[in-house]
């Protein structure tokens, strides 16, 4: 996949982070409380945990359940969110040339690829209030009002502050450790995912009360089948995004790009991660659908569009 290398373009919603010098401050309130009781979504989810909404708060929820005095042991990551100034933020600007260079400025391409796509979408899925979440770009660790971020735990949408978190290391470890091909348009795929998330909080979807059950019919599943499903329904519209001056962001996709984006879907399937970790694959565990079901949704997003990512309603055999 390749950016039009003369576009230019900039997303005010997305900010490179990074540590203020001296910037460690003591530990703070934890946000994104409510998402609790999940403690067994677990390892597992950490693991897998692209875009798992809620890891981040399973991870703090069983540091805390150990006695972990979680704001003492990971430094001040929560102080940035009581204002102070551990971090700085820096929104930016890219090329085309740049985006095909540089995976900071490719997300910056895929967030306003997708701010043009969803607004249109939204209305398609009857979603009246849509705005845009934020995206923060950072390396190693980071602070949400869901608790710390860090590449250990992936990408991953934060309801409590509608933003997005992706250390850009992650594409690395996707392509290390989880064995998917890597690429350009997986990358996006995986911000297009995050982005999903975001659009099911809007919608209602996320606080409704199930999306957190695992097992291989259940609602996280479903949440998360149908992010991937928003991300192919992206993908399918994302090369008439246009740039500052209305040219095209995008050159259409290469077979290559989209067996790439398949290749990342399959990789963080549930199945394949269990197996990666040594586990026997137990579907009572899953909480966000196998390889196979990865794959499947995302290509009918990508060839039907968003309102064909009913996961919530269609049968257990059919999803
Ligand atoms: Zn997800």
């Amino acid at each position: 996949m390749t950016f039009n290398k003369d576009s230019r373009f900039d997303s005010s919603n997305v900010r490179r982070r990074r540590p203020s010098s001296g910037g460690s401050g003591s530990g703070g309130n934890r946000g994104g409380s409510g998402l609790g009781i999940l403690a067994l979504f677990s390892l597992l989810g950490r693991r897998g945990g692209i875009g798992g909404i809620i890891v981040v708060v399973v991870v703090l929820f069983i540091l805390n359940a150990l006695g972990v005095p979680i704001g003492q042991f990971f430094g001040g990551m929560f102080s940035a969110m009581s204002g102070d100034s551990s971090y700085s933020e820096e929104d930016f600007q890219c090329t085309g040339a740049e985006a095909n260079a540089s995976t900071d400025c490719r997300i910056e391409g895929a967030s306003v690829s997708l701010e043009q796509f969803w607004p249109v979408a939204a209305e398609e899925l009857g979603i009246d209030d849509y705005s845009h979440p934020s995206i923060y770009l950072y390396t190693g660790q980071t602070s949400s009002a869901c608790g710390t971020a860090s590449n250990a735990i992936g990408p991953f949408y934060c309801p409590a502050d509608a933003s997005i978190y992706i250390d850009v290391e992650f594409f690395d470890m996707l392509v290390s450790d989880y064995g998917a091909a890597g690429g350009p348009l997986a990358e996006m795929y995986v911000v297009a995912h995050e982005w999903g998330h975001h659009v099911q909080q809007v919608a209602g979807i996320l606080s409704s009360a199930n999306t957190q059950d695992e097992g291989p019919s259940g609602g996280a599943v479903r949440t998360e089948l149908q992010a991937d499903c928003f991300a192919g329904a992206w993908m399918r519209d994302a090369t008439t995004a246009v740039g500052e001056g209305g040219e095209p962001l995008l050159q259409e996709f290469t077979r290559s790009d989209i067996e790439q984006t398949i290749s990342a879907a399959q990789a963080i399937g549930d199945d394949h991660i269990q197996e990666q970790a040594g586990m026997e694959v137990d579907p009572e565990r899953f909480t966000h659908g196998t390889s196979e079901q990865r794959t499947t949704w995302l290509l009918r997003g990508y060839e039907q569009g968003v309102t064909s990512c009913n996961t919530f309603t269609v049968s257990d055999s059919e999803l």
